[in-house]
């Protein structure tokens, strides 16, 4: 006999075991790759029942379907072509794994982990029709064999877009939930967010419906007041919809939400890194204390291609500048101010009496009031 057939032999002698361990164990014995058939062959040769508890696995491949059925289950309403899962298993399946490696000095044999996983994915593959990947799958699988449980979820969906406001008093950002803060509860439907009219709920509310997803959060290309309007091409955003079921649902490019409307709607394979620099086109009716004249708002001129100094910001925020500056009286104590300037200074406190400096109600020598800030454009 063969060396490798009497190490078979003492291995089976040693040890109960099942087809799918056999097979395994002895691939590079007798250089095959691990299956399911080498090991019922090899059972058979040697004359050993397959029908007994398995010493490695204690049954478990036979055992794989009421976890699969408990998969499928989850995932039938779901889109995707590809998946990857992960396994938690007692440790005690890879000890005992590593001491028949080490007594018959088997070496380069893939683990018991590995193999149940390659099992289960063979099987979810199949009957699902995709695709198991490692690097971003659109689905993944958690299978906790310590509890009998499995959970899943789907990758995110990114979504560009830009919306219009055409109505005063609605707040751009959502307020968390008092109850998660944020992280989802049964309170807030698991959104995160408090049940108040924003634009950031209208946005969430589409994407939500459209993707079936949980969750959306919002990448804000700047801000403005509830009272502000957006007017021109409007504000960019960036969404991401969290655990999405439906991922192949067209999107169309605008949308009409009740004072908000949404335009260039598209997905995106990943949202960028960082914060985004953009200008903003703003128009401000301000209203002075005292009486304003001409001559005073032409010290204005000097703001043109002037950093503005927010002491409240950190250092990354020290390079934001106006561009262009025009303005206009309208009254014996009121102006329009029309400013091109970076995105992030705080237009209010650039106009109001505040710590940002130069200050337009210093310059004015003059209290200046913002009656209102109206965004004509973002330029990204
Ligand atoms: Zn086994
Ligand atoms: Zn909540």
């Amino acid at each position: 006999m063969k060396s490798e057939y009497i190490q078979i032999s003492r291995i089976l002698k040693n040890y109960d075991l099942c087809e799918y361990c056999v097979g395994r164990l002895v691939s590079k014995l007798v250089g095959k790759s691990s299956s399911k058939l080498v090991g019922k062959k090899y059972l058979k040769k040697f004359d050993k029942p397959s029908s007994t508890k398995c010493y490695v696995c204690k049954n478990i491949f036979e055992n794989l379907d009421s976890m699969l059925s408990n998969i499928f289950e989850k995932s039938y309403n779901l889109d995707f072509k590809t998946f990857n899962l992960g396994l938690i298993l007692k440790n005690s399946f890879l000890e005992r794994d590593d001491l028949i490696k080490s007594k018959f000095k088997l070496k380069g044999i893939e683990n018991i982990k590995f193999a149940i996983s390659s099992e289960m994915a063979k099987k979810i593959s199949r009957r699902t029709k995709s695709k198991r990947i490692m690097n971003d799958p659109e689905l993944f699988i958690q299978v906790n064999f310590k509890d009998e449980s499995s959970t899943i979820r789907t990758k995110p969906i990114f979504v560009y877009g830009r919306y219009n406001k055409k109505i005063r008093k609605i707040r751009q950002k959502q307020m968390s939930c008092k109850s998660c803060n944020g992280i989802g509860c049964h309170n807030c439907n698991f959104k995160g967010l408090e049940n108040i009219e924003s634009i950031e709920s209208k946005i969430s509310n589409l994407l939500i419906k459209k993707f079936e997803g949980n969750q959306v959060k919002i990448n804000w290309i700047g801000g403005e007041d509830q009272s502000s309007l957006v007017l021109g091409n409007g504000r960019p955003f960036f969404a991401k919809i969290l655990n999405p079921k439906k991922r192949n649902k067209i999107l169309r490019k605008s949308s009409n939400l009740e004072g908000v409307s949404l335009s260039e709607l598209r997905k995106i394979l990943v949202q960028p890194k960082g914060s985004i620099s953009f200008k903003s086109k703003v128009s401000i009716i301000v209203d002075t204390e005292k009486p304003i004249l001409l001559t005073h708002l032409k010290k204005l001129d000097v703001l043109e291609n002037v950093k503005i100094y927010d002491p409240s910001k950190d250092k990354k925020n020290l390079n934001k500048q106006i561009y262009q500056i025009r303005y206009k009286k309208l009254a014996k104590t009121s102006f329009r101010l029309d400013l091109l300037a970076d995105g992030g200074i705080p237009i209010k406190f650039f106009i109001q009496n505040s710590d940002v400096t130069p200050n337009v109600s210093e310059l004015l020598q003059n209290s200046c009031h913002c009656r209102k800030i109206d965004f004509k454009n973002i330029i990204v």
